[in-house]
């Protein structure tokens, strides 16, 4: 057990129920609530100055396959036992990166996600040809351009050639879907992988010397309860992930079809599902695990705990990251790009995706491109979420503004928010206290300019 430090969050009942309303979790700004369908042309200019970006790029993959679907899933995946199906999809995938590659092909990757869907659902053969697709398109050689390549790892689709292949090329970071490890739990979401499994995978995964563990787990799951789940904790903190992410489970069947297998009668209620999190949350942070922000934790010594102290956390479509602001290009169905100043998003379905592909063409339908206040609230509210502080002064020099008048609404909200301890504010700066950041959300709505009750139904419960 550790002593509370400076990161320690505090659990303070009232003001958690007080502010546990539905907001979104911020991974972009505008959220995707706000793209709209745009046209090729515009799309094609914007992207085509990016030819003499030299700068570092981030790229995700989205390979969409599964072969068991989770019953509490809400991600964009195809349930398919044919492990042939995805040869077309690497096809498309190498179309895309071709075109892809006219205006990205020269940046380095410093940042590599491989996500899904079941990334490893993939052969060895599909997945060496995906990642030699990488090397031969972009500047990629973590030899010479080091940085962080991962992959989401399900422990029943890992084999130990996966891993092995993976971490000859460069893969330095996995990430296990853990969720739960409460078998009545596992049954109920279809999932069943025992403790064993688990603890199997990640001893390899040390063994071959991938710095970085992630375990998510998921909280309010059917027949979870407090203590079980403790028990699942316990489990977990023999593994000792370097990181953890907990996630909040939202049971929305009339949105998700997976979910339509769950009795809602054994999904925890309210008041159970705020027990089980208070516990998740001093439990880890007692075992030395700081809560960074927002369903991370992470151990002292790991990346992120070090960007929080060092003020340089940064925050994209896959959460918190280390990496210093780059662009992310994402190929693949419903991949978001976010490109100097644009979020643009691939077709959902494959069909329409490959269908485009097919003819050269980009399979970018939806985006937002940022206009002068989004880009000055994105900003605000990464620092806020990142840097857990907001200066005034250094926001109108950054962006030739007078933000005490440009955001005298919302700083009259922060004040309110300081009667609460969520932050405190010195002359013209606002400063996240350690409460504050497990009510992040909150704080942050302070300065969307999109968020109303129509759009709030849109997003889950803070907690
Ligand atoms: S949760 Fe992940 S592994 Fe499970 S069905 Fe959804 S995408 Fe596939």
């Amino acid at each position: 057990m550790t002593q509370p430090n400076q990161w320690y969050v505090p659990w303070d009942e009232e003001l958690i129920r007080k502010y546990d309303i539905n907001a979104p979790r911020y991974t972009s700004y505008p959220t995707a609530v706000q793209f709209t369908t745009l046209q090729p042309i515009e799309v094609e200019g914007h992207l085509s100055q990016q030819i003499t970006n030299v700068s570092a790029l981030s790229l995700y993959i989205h390979i969409p396959f599964c072969e068991h679907i989770c019953f509490y899933c809400a991600c964009n995946k195809i349930a398919t036992k044919d492990r042939e199906r995805p040869d077309k999809y690497l096809d498309m995938l190498e179309r895309e990166m071709a075109i892809q590659a006219h205006n990205f092909g020269q940046r380095p990757i410093t940042q590599l996600h491989l996500g899904g869907g079941t990334p490893t659902f993939l052969t060895i053969a599909q997945m060496t040809r995906l990642l030699d697709l990488i090397s031969i398109y972009f500047e990629w050689d973590p030899e010479v351009h080091p940085g962080e390549f991962s992959i989401e790892l399900d422990p029943r689709e890992t084999s130990d050639d996966m891993l092995l292949l993976l971490r000859s090329r460069g893969f330095n970071r996995v990430s296990f879907g853990v969720q739960d490890f409460n078998h009545d739990t596992q049954v109920a979401i279809n999932r069943v992988q025992s403790f064993e499994l688990v603890e199997e995978k990640v001893n390899r995964a040390r063994e071959l010397g991938y710095t970085s563990i992630n375990f998510d787990l998921i909280c309010g799951l059917p027949k979870q309860t407090s203590a079980s789940f403790i028990e699942s904790w316990k489990k977990t903190l023999q593994l000792s992930p370097d990181r953890i992410s907990l996630y909040n489970y939202a049971h929305l069947p009339e949105r998700f079809k997976p979910q339509r297998r769950i009795d809602p009668k054994t999904v925890p209620i309210a008041d159970e599902k705020l027990t089980i999190l208070r516990d998740s949350i001093e439990l880890l942070q007692k075992e030395g695990y700081i809560y960074i922000g927002m369903d991370h934790f992470a151990k002292p010594t790991d990346e992120l705990s070090k960007a929080l102290e060092a003020g340089t956390l940064q925050r994209n479509f896959q959460g918190y990251s280390t990496h210093a602001e780059t662009d992310m290009l994402a190929l693949g169905v419903s991949g978001i790009s976010q490109i100097n100043g644009a979020y643009l998003q691939n077709h959902h379905e494959v069909a329409p995706y490959e269908a485009l592909i097919e003819k050269k063409q980009l399979a970018i339908k939806r985006g937002i491109f940022l206009n002068d206040d989004d880009k000055i609230r994105q900003w605000v509210i990464g620092q806020l979420a990142c840097q857990g502080r907001l200066s005034l002064t250094e926001l109108s020099e950054k962006f030739n503004i007078n933000a005490v008048e440009y955001f005298d609404a919302e700083w009259q909200r922060m004040i309110e928010l300081s009667k609460d301890d969520l932050v405190t504010i010195n002359e013209d700066v606002v400063t996240v206290r350690p409460l504050g950041r497990l009510l992040l959300r909150p704080i942050l709505l302070a300065f969307d300019a999109y968020f109303n009750e129509q759009t709030s139904q849109r997003f889950s419960k803070v907690l």
